[in-house]
């Protein structure tokens, strides 16, 4: 049709009739199948693992979490292959009680490291909670602001499904994969509760426990088991007018560590005080780690830590595999409860309770084989 202001009184203004506008929904897009992730092989996830492809490595973690067996199976497969290529990192276990400053310090910590020695850190976690309330915020990403956006940095937050054995497995294997994705500096963060710094101490070189200084006696609470673990005590937020109690928090420190046996690594555990927040000692804290590192390296400590930490790990590994074996057996099952309302009850022993099950089980297993 003519357009009106195509007549000779618009003379000049020309409108051309234009072309069809697109809809602003792809048409084809109803029609294609959903793309879903590719599965991939042993080889795939070894040889992107090895290139230090991130994506990879992560879904790869996922699969070492995962409780699906034939995700397992695979998992286990690209440990065994990744196996070859780990080991050459330093890992460093990083410890204390909620709000001792873990997440800023290992953000100022993480950045330090990296820009004094090159190379790239995996931040991993243990958290004995997450079991309960089954989301973990250790290792979480938005807790280390700069860290998280940092190219040569991996953060992974804590396992969170299984026994405190299975969880602390599963972080083992991730810093196996880590390193073989060339991952040099290895972090595994945990709360100081008790239990899971036994779990972070038999897989890292040393152990770096963060405490405060409070109100009169520092050393109340402190379990002693922890306090002998712990190859540095760091005391933070020495700034403003904490300085001093810092000061006296880290004497008191050193003075009960002298009252300990000797460690076996031959080093004396340094106590020192700093602040995360303004980023002050950060520097002779991770001085002091790569002076250990030398001096046990130096002195054949490492290698036979590390060696120690392998056979406890099989050990643990059997433990975990034979307690889930005889909880899941569907004998078992069904018999547990029972059981276990019969000891509450008091008309049946632990003792002879515990031995029933048990040879009701190797009953089983032997009726299994055959
Ligand atoms: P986490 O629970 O152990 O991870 O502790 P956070 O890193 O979340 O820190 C707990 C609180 O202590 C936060 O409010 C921090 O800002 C504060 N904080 C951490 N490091 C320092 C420090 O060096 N000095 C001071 N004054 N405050 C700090």
């Amino acid at each position: 049709m003519e357009h009106p202001e195509n007549c000779a009184e618009y003379k000049g203004l020309t409108v051309n009739a234009g072309v069809e506008q697109p809809s602003s929904v792809n048409p084809y897009l109803k029609n294609r199948p959903r793309q879903k992730k590719r599965e991939l092989t042993v080889a795939d996830y070894v040889d992107g693992i090895l290139k230090g492809d991130v994506t990879v490595l992560s879904r790869a973690v996922t699969l070492v979490e995962s409780v699906r067996p034939e995700h397992q199976a695979v998992a286990q497969e690209v440990i065994e292959k990744c196996l070859p290529y780990a080991g050459n990192s330093v890992r460093v276990g990083i410890s204390g009680v909620p709000g001792a400053g873990k997440s800023t310090s290992i953000d100022v910590f993480g950045l330090h490291i990296l820009e004094r020695y090159g190379g790239k850190l995996a931040v991993l976690a243990i958290d004995p909670s997450s079991e309960r309330s089954k989301g973990s915020i250790l290792g979480d990403k938005t807790r280390m602001e700069k860290l998280s956006v940092h190219p040569k940095s991996f953060i992974r937050p804590s396992p969170s499904a299984g026994s405190l054995g299975g969880v602390a497995r599963k972080t083992r294997e991730t810093i196996i994969l880590c390193e073989a994705a060339g991952y040099d500096k290895i972090f595994v963060e945990t709360v100081g509760v008790g239990q899971s710094e036994t779990a972070v101490h038999s897989m890292v070189d040393f152990f770096l426990l963060i405490q405060l200084a409070g109100t009169g006696d520092e050393l109340q609470g402190i379990k002693r088991g922890i306090m002998e673990m712990a190859d540095g005590i760091v005391i933070n937020k020495a700034d403003g007018d904490n300085i001093e109690r810092a000061r006296l928090a880290a004497a008191q420190f050193r003075n009960a560590l002298h009252l300990f046996p000797a460690p076996e690594s031959g080093w004396t555990p340094q106590v020192l005080t700093y602040s995360g927040f303004y980023n002050l000692g950060v520097k002779e804290i991770w001085d002091m780690v790569y002076q250990y590192i030398g001096f046990v390296k130096e002195n054949g400590y490492f290698v036979y830590r590390r060696n120690e930490q392998s056979k406890y790990w099989m050990y643990e590994s059997i433990n975990e595999q034979l307690r889930h074996s005889f909880y899941h057996n569907p004998k078992i099952e069904a018999l547990l409860a029972g059981c276990e309302q019969q000891v509450l009850q008091g008309s049946l022993t632990s003792f002879v309770a515990a031995k029933s099950l048990l040879d009701t089980y190797f009953e089983d297993m032997k009726g299994n084989s055959v």
